[in-house]
């Protein structure tokens, strides 16, 4: 058996987030990994927000040690359901930074939005590595998370498939020999729409993805094109770069993930079939591969990969993310909260698709009339922007709503 066959016989894996769309391809991964043999893993942990039945059922199949719901209402629920097994169970978001605090020596950071920032934080300051899926965590507290990953001698791995492309094929020894990034955007459901449909678009609508099956968030955030705001400023954080050298271009067919372009002009990618199953399989194995079920490229059926210009006018949620990421300090922090806020009040009916991009402005704009800290540097100071972003979101929902 290789070296590197026997050190990922050791591995103790925790998923925060399981019960989600990034959560249920892992675990989906990892049994097709036992199954052929190339993995052996103890799970640590799972957590999920309030999906208590398929939490139970992970943990009855996938045998954790422990368990945590976020909710804490749902506490006698999951003890319910797991009685007998001998799964020590937790609820409410203490809990969820004990599932993190536990032994793993990977962890999948899967939790939607900023909601995932303190369990994820705290399996950083472990030395853990982190599988990082959770992009809010890093747009709202990039800083305060990749500085206590390199303090505790952790690695972050991104999961995100942009992200995950451009690590595989990014020069780390020679950073200042990349000209730029390239995030190559799907465009989303929206993508040849006028603005006017817009405007009356649906949640059932926003989150029909062309290519990806993912959770309600990241699928309306990818109908805005805000998901590629976000992952501009993730991308910032995560590689040695500034954010005035990453562009974004449409490509629908989703087949290239991202590209890096290096000084004498040559372009890298890395491609892969829209099955989030690849890039998670990067991070389990890396820097080694491992199987993964994803299906194969099939170029002579694909045929044609096209790439567009974004357009400005109906996804102005770009422009939004360039400004923050330029202004620093707590805008990219109030940019999340305030899209977050705003995405949950489409997907429940209370405010329209065009107004998502409108209350996110509109809190950016108050925000710029305050004097925040320059950076964010403590958790205490990333927290405050994402509460004050999330409260003036609310206000700016509730006045529409009343409008
Ligand atoms: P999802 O909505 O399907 O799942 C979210 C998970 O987080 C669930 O397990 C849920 O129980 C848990 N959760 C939700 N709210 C919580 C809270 N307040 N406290 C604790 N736990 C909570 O989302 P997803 O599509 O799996 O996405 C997860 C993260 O991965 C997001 O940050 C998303 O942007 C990112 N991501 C997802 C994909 C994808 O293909 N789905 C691709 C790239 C990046
Ligand atoms: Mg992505």
């Amino acid at each position: 058996m290789t070296e590197a066959k026997k050190a990922r016989k050791a591995r103790r894996i925790t998923i925060l987030g399981s019960t989600g769309s990034i959560g249920v391809n892992t675990l989906d991964l990892l049994e097709f990994a036992a199954r052929r043999g190339e993995a052996e893993f103890q799970i640590e942990a799972l957590t999920a927000h309030r999906n208590v039945a398929l939490l139970a059922q992970q943990a009855k199949k996938f045998r954790p040690r422990f368990v945590a719901i976020g909710d804490e209402a749902l506490r006698d629920d999951l003890d319910a359901a797991l009685a007998g097994t001998g799964i020590e169970t937790g609820a409410g978001p203490s809990a969820l930074e004990d599932a993190a605090a536990r032994d793993a020596d990977w962890v999948m950071a899967a939790i939607v939005g900023a909601a995932g920032l303190h369990p994820t934080l705290r399996a950083a300051k472990r030395g853990a590595s982190i599988a990082l899926a959770n992009k809010e965590c890093l747009v709202c507290a990039g800083d305060v998370l990749t500085a206590a990953i390199a303090e505790a001698g952790g690695e972050l791995l991104p999961v995100d498939s942009e992200h995950n492309a451009i690590f595989q094929v990014f020069d780390f020894e020679r950073p200042e020999r990349v000209s730029r990034l390239i995030l190559t955007a799907s465009g989303g459901p929206f993508r040849e729409w006028t603005r006017s449909q817009m405007a009356a678009a649906t949640p059932a609508q926003a989150v029909a993805h062309p290519n990806w099956s993912m959770g309600a968030k990241i699928s309306v955030d990818s109908a805005t094109l805000m998901n590629k705001g976000l992952e501009l400023i993730e991308a910032a954080h995560i590689f040695p770069i500034s954010h005035e050298q990453i562009e974004i271009v449409v490509h629908p067919q989703s087949v290239i993930h991202s590209m890096v372009e290096y000084v004498d002009g040559s372009v890298l990618a890395q491609l892969g079939t829209p099955d989030m199953r690849t890039p998670i399989a990067t991070t389990l194995a890396w820097p080694d591969r491992t199987p993964s079920p994803s299906a194969r490229l099939d170029f002579a059926k694909i045929a044609r990969l096209t790439f567009e210009a974004p357009d400005p006018v109906r996804f102005p949620a770009l422009r939004l993310a360039r400004e923050s990421v330029a202004q620093g300090g707590v805008f990219p922090a109030m940019l999340n909260a305030a899209n977050e806020v705003a995405v949950a009040a489409f997907l429940a009916g209370n405010l329209k698709f065009l107004d998502i991009a409108g209350v996110t402005e509109q809190v950016l704009e108050q925000a710029g009339r305050r004097n925040g800290p320059a950076r964010l540097s403590t958790l205490d100071e990333a927290v405050a922007a994402d509460q004050e972003g999330r409260r003036l979101a609310a206000l700016a929902v509730a006045a529409r709503a009343a409008a």
